[in-house]
């Protein structure tokens, strides 16, 4: 039997990369996903399309999670959707995937640049959320984004891993709060992931080998690595783990 039959997830930043990866894991074991995305409206319909291809059911939502306002318009959106796809209210999974890469050190950190990534990706999450709750059904989940470099020290990313850590936190916090909701929340956190945000990396050849290096296995993870996790975590196989900081990273911490 499917696990998530019956189920209805949003998955942020879902139009590429890790996001799509989770949307298209999520649907496959039965859930109805909101497909959000920033502004790539083709790639996330071509999401959609692709979960209906294989017996699914799925919407694309398109939304800026950089303003107050535009995190409202998902979430109007989203109760649309819902009502429409399912003739139902409330949804049960939330995955907080969108984000912003930022490769910069200490000493290239501008107020501009630290303003944009803590935006996107620690006050985003964090007002979805706060939208989401009051939308959210008791026995939920929430799924948040992090990523290893909150474990392995890397001030070439100084800023961007201030953020996750950030997230790790925040996932801490919500998983006290939300027990007696029997919400879940836990993180994943990443480690090199074949995805745009990488796109630098992994093209030059020394990128790639460094890249692979980091991990015990040799090679660099694919969405699938994240969205396989996402999916236990999404389950009710996972009722009993909450508040927990998840490496997804192929040992890149060890
Ligand atoms: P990606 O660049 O391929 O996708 C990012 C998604 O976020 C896109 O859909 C984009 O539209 C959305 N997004 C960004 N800014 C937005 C905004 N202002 N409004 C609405 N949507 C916005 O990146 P990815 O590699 O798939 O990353 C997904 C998540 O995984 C991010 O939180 C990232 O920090 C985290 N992560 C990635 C890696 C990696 O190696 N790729 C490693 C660890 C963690």
């Amino acid at each position: 039997m499917r696990k998530l039959e019956g189920k209805v997830a949003l998955v942020t930043g879902a139009s590429r990369g890790i996001g799509r990866g989770i949307a298209l894991r999520l649907a496959r074991e039965g859930a109805f996903v909101a497909v959000h995305y920033g502004q790539r409206r083709n790639e996330a319909e071509a999401v959609v399309r692709q979960i209906g291809q294989s017996g699914g059911n799925a919407c694309a939502i398109g939304a800026d999670l950089s303003t107050l306002g535009g995190i409202e318009h998902l979430f109007t959106a989203l109760d649309e959707a819902i009502r429409e796809h399912t003739g139902g209210s409330g949804f049960d999974i939330l995955v907080n995937n969108a984000g912003i890469g930022q490769i910069l050190s200490l000493e290239e950190t501008t107020e501009a640049s630290f303003g944009e990534v803590m935006k996107i990706n620690v006050e985003a999450p964090l007002f979805v959320t706060q939208q989401a709750l009051p939308r959210m059904k008791d026995g939920g989940r929430i799924i948040n984004v992090s990523s290893f470099v909150t474990r392995v020290a890397s001030p070439s990313v100084f800023t961007y891993s201030m953020s996750k850590g950030a997230i790790d936190t925040f996932t801490l916090l919500l998983a006290k709060q939300l027990g007696s909701r029997k919400i879940t929340v836990n993180a994943i956190q990443p480690g090199i992931i074949n995805t745009e945000m990488n796109a630098g990396t992994l093209q030059d050849p020394n990128g790639q080998k460094n890249a692979a290096g980091l991990s015990v296995f040799n090679r660099w993870g694919e969405p699938d690595d994240i969205a396989d996790v996402a999916a236990f975590l999404a389950s009710p196989d996972s009722r009993w783990v909450t508040g927990q900081l998840i490496d997804a990273s192929g040992g890149s911490h060890l």
